[in-house]
C-alpha cells in the first residue's frame, strides 16, 4: 500500500498523472536514452539489463521502475501503450 505522504511523492512527479506510458527495459535504455539514470520517484538506478521492466512517458522525460509502476499506477492514472513505437529519439 502506498500512503499519501510516500516519500518518492516528494519528487517533481506532479506532472506525470494521467499521461500514456511505454513499458520496455532496461536494456533498452542503456542503448537508445541513457541519459536519464534513475526512476523518477524512488531514484533506483538503470541498470543494462533486459530482465529490468521500466515505464517511460511518451516524451522520454523520466523512467518509472516497475515497483513504483505497481504502487502508483492507480493514484496516477496511467495509460499503458504497447511499448513498440518508442520514438526514442525525442528529447
Ligand atoms: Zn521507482
Amino acid at each position: 500500500m502506498v500512503e499519501k505522504d510516500d516519500w518518492r511523492l516528494l519528487n517533481d512527479v506532479d506532472d506525470l498523472r494521467s499521461i500514456e506510458l511505454n513499458p520496455t527495459d532496461g536494456e533498452d535504455i542503456f542503448a537508445n536514452a541513457p541519459h536519464l539514470k534513475h526512476c523518477i520517484f524512488c531514484l533506483d538506478l538503470v541498470n543494462d539489463d533486459k530482465f529490468q521492466f521500466w515505464y517511460i512517458p511518451v516524451n522520454i522525460s523520466c523512467y518509472i521502475c516497475e515497483n513504483c509502476y505497481r504502487d502508483f499506477k492507480d493514484m496516477f492514472m496511467w495509460k499503458i501503450l504497447d511499448g513498440y513505437d518508442i520514438d526514442w529519439k525525442r528529447e
